[in-house]
């Protein structure tokens, strides 16, 4: 762990509702898991917001020396329109609507998220996983969770037995807040047409309807899994029976993560995850940014400026900026007047940074007092970090550090000793770009290029196994009249620029 950790990392656990001290099940290794997009339509900003939120918490981690093993998942099965469990999978009905097969919209939808967070500079998962590629796992945890008596099956489908855990002393509800009895009182009364035993119940897997083209066989019969399920199944299968972080937005502790909990415990006997953290919401308008209400902002109507809501276009280093400015616990609104302050104070950071990368030590009367007063400014940035990632707090440290630099660089000589110019600078450089992910508008100019040519590529590499070689072709040798080669190996393809 690096040097200036002498405070503890502190993680605010929505089970408990307290800070708590971060202590991995086997340090220095991490697993993290955080649900990944329901890919049945474009990411908008909000869900952005919470995927940047967790790419922070990794990068930290990673950079205070921990080796984190990142498991995000894809969603494209299981998720209903109706969360109520009823009703068509929101891919499938997208697909209707779009007149595609799903797994078009589950591709088309996969590669702009991909496409969106590259420009947002996020790091990709460790694992990517996806529903549809590990229905066998889901099915083999459905059977575990019958077998040790908290699930009962009717008809083809499978529902858990809230009732029952609840019986066996596990509390269903630990992690809303909610209490069963509430549950009960406000659920609707079953209409004796439900199978479930109680309407707190929730499907494991559910009998496919003859319209239902999402579905596979299992031991009850053509069905598909219940979206809960999923995260349990892929979360164990690549993390473990009980692993240290999982992550989410706000809006997914109940049911989703409520039943997620239920799943394990029941599945496994244990407590499935150490430490829950959920980031809030964006806002637009004073309302959360949802795709179901069409209060949505998209990343490229930002990035082009083609919405009614702004009346400019933000680059998207400057949109992760002006996140970094809330902590990801607090709820954030989206407005043209906090994305102009943040451009500016973006640009502020960046030219310091480009100052102090250019600037040679000049020796002068060395201060104590600044000395210590730099090196506290060093330790501020990892004892806000340290508290729950508290970026706001960080991005201020950096700002006085921005003072500083501004004032040395117009100074004939330095207050501070060289080993201190030295730490400060290193320490400013790697919050910057390895803690926080920004990158001048030049660098992010040539990802986007990057992003730009690897989107290509999978469009490429789709055109091909479609067996549509005119396409892949073409892909390929009007890259080359550009000036980029594409090299085709085993482990896929790469690109060089001449
Ligand atoms: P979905 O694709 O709907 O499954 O959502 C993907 C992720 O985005 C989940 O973690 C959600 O909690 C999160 N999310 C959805 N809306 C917002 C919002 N307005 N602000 C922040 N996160 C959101
Ligand atoms: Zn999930």
């Amino acid at each position: 762990m690096s040097d200036y950790t002498n405070s503890t990392l502190m993680i605010y656990n929505s089970l408990s509702g307290k800070k708590e001290e971060f202590k991995p099940i086997q340090t220095p290794n991490v697993g993290m898991y955080v649900c990944g997009p329901t890919v049945y339509s474009n990411v908008h900003l909000g869900n952005c917001r919470t995927f940047l939120s967790f790419d922070n918490v990794v990068r930290y981690l990673k950079f205070i020396g921990y080796n984190v093993r990142y498991v995000r998942n894809i969603t494209d099965a299981g998720h209903l329109v109706d969360d109520a469990e009823e009703g068509e999978d929101k891919i499938s009905k997208k697909a209707r609507l779009e007149k595609l097969e799903p797994m078009e919209i589950v591709q088309k939808y996969t590669l702009d998220f991909h496409h969106v967070l590259r420009l947002f500079n996020a790091l990709p998962p460790n694992i990517e996983p996806t529903a549809t590629g590990h229905i066998i796992e889901q099915i083999e945890m459905v059977k575990q969770i019958i077998h040790n008596g908290f699930a009962y099956e009717v008809n083809g489908s499978v529902y858990f037995d809230v009732k029952k855990y609840n019986e066996k002393g596990y509390n269903y509800g630990e992690l809303s807040g909610r209490n069963i009895d509430d549950l009960i009182a406000g659920s609707r009364a079953l209409d004796g047409q439900s199978e479930k035993k109680n309407p707190q119940d929730f499907a494991l897997w559910k009998k496919a309807s003859p319209a239902h083209i999402m579905r596979w066989s299992s031991p009850w019969g053509e069905g598909f899994p219940g979206w809960h399920l999923e995260c349990s199944a892929m979360g164990t299968k690549y993390l473990g029976e009980q692993f240290d972080i999982h992550g989410g937005g706000m809006d997914l502790k109940f049911p989703h993560h409520e039943c997620e909990i239920a799943q394990g415990k029941a599945c496994n006997g244990i407590e499935p995850v150490n430490y829950w953290m959920h980031a809030n919401m964006l806002t637009l308008n004073g309302k959360k940014m949802s795709k179901s209400t069409g209060n949505t902002l998209l990343p490229h109507e930002l990035f082009s400026g083609e919405n009614n809501i702004l009346g400019k276009a933000y680059s998207p280093m400057v949109v992760r900026f002006f996140m970094l400015q809330a902590h990801y616990r607090s709820i954030l609104d989206f407005s043209a007047e906090a994305l102009n302050a943040a451009e500016k104070g973006f640009h502020k950071l960046m030219n310091a940074k480009k100052i102090i990368n250019q600037l040679q030590y000049k020796k002068g009367t060395v201060s104590e007092s600044e000395n210590n007063r730099i090196n506290q400014l060093i330790q501020d940035c990892y004892t806000n970090m340290n508290d729950d990632f508290n970026t706001p707090k960080t991005m201020a440290v950096l700002f006085e550090m921005v003072n500083k630099i501004n004032k040395l660089n117009t100074s004939d000589n330095m207050d501070i000793s060289e080993e201190v110019f030295s730490k400060m600078k290193t320490t400013f450089n790697g919050f910057i770009e390895d803690v926080f992910g920004l990158q001048s508008e030049e660098q992010a100019d040539d990802s986007i290029v990057k992003g730009v040519l690897n989107l290509l590529i999978e469009l490429r590499t789709e055109a091909k196994n479609n067996k549509n070689y005119a396409l892949s072709d073409k892909i390929r040798d009007e890259l080359n009249t550009l000036g980029v080669q594409l090299k085709d190996s085993k482990e896929g393809t790469t690109f060089s620029i001449n």
